[in-house]
């Protein structure tokens, strides 16, 4: 690893105003994990990479050791009516097949419970449960593995709306810390209660809007927070959420002041 950090340290696919291949070069020595993301619009522009970029992105990846995220395009919500397939589905399914082989660290996904959350009716919630289960079964079945799927909380919804999903599944978790911030919610509580189930962990400083530098956040509070992460030994990637130059390279200084500053008593550092 590129880092004295016991976790895999990664950023954006998007961080230099460019395609993804141009800015896994420029990130490859920077970071552990890249988390790409994909957009397909139908009929328009789209950037899954074809079979030679993916070879490349491979060849990349072996010789610098990183790993790769991938963002699904989507919410995931099941189809109304039986037989038909939603189009969050055929578009999971396009991007899990189209980067196989990359052997990504995670598929960070988001459920789309939109409707459940404006209705409180407890049992249009349960339906809702019983169909994201249903889903992630679909989807785990193309990724190959369902602790592949990493199940994103989202800032406008109750921190609480996946547990009973992920009780009744195997997928796993990303942590959105900025989320948490955002939705005035205490981060290391969440941590201490979900980490263990966490393979990504996202996180971006709020200045205005969320997903910007970590230098924007409180160094007390975002060393609250690493120090929780190194406590509860993560070991898996955590994305620094940015998407620009500046909020990335600011970002990893602050982190390395952080860290660095505590290294001396961080008994991660001597192990
Ligand atoms: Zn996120």
């Amino acid at each position: 690893m590129k880092h004295p950090f016991p976790f895999r340290i990664g950023t954006t696919s998007y961080i230099i105003p460019d395609e993804i291949i141009p800015n896994v070069r420029f990130l490859a020595q920077q970071v552990d994990d890249i988390e790409l993301v994909l957009f397909e619009v139908d009929d328009g522009p789209n950037n899954l990479p074809d079979p030679s970029a993916i070879h490349e992105l491979r060849r990349l990846a072996e010789e610098n050791d990183l790993t790769y995220t991938v963002h699904l395009p989507l919410d995931l919500r099941l189809a109304d009516k039986e037989g038909k397939q939603h189009q969050s589905l055929t578009k999971a399914r396009k991007v899990i097949e189209c980067t196989l082989g990359l052997n990504p660290w995670a598929y960070v996904l988001h459920l789309d419970g939109q409707e459940e959350l404006e209705n409180s009716d407890a049992h249009k919630k349960e339906l809702w449960n019983d169909q994201a289960v249903k889903a992630l079964d679909i989807v785990s079945k193309w990724a190959g593995d369902e602790a592949l799927l990493s199940v994103e909380n989202l800032e406008h919804y109750p921190t609480h709306f996946w547990d009973a999903v992920l009780d009744r599944s195997k997928a796993s978790r990303c942590i959105d810390i900025g989320h948490l911030w955002l939705g005035h919610q205490d981060p290391v509580a969440y941590l201490e209660k979900h980490i263990q189930r966490a393979r990504v962990l996202h996180i971006h400083g709020i200045k205005d809007r969320d997903h910007k530098s970590l230098a924007n956040v409180p160094r007390d509070e975002l060393k609250r927070v690493f120090d929780c992460i190194i406590a509860e030994k993560y070991s898996g990637v955590i994305t620094i959420e940015v998407f620009e130059k500046d909020e990335f390279l600011t970002s990893m200084r602050t982190i390395n002041e952080i860290l660095n500053h505590g290294a001396k008593e961080a008994s991660w550092e001597q192990n």
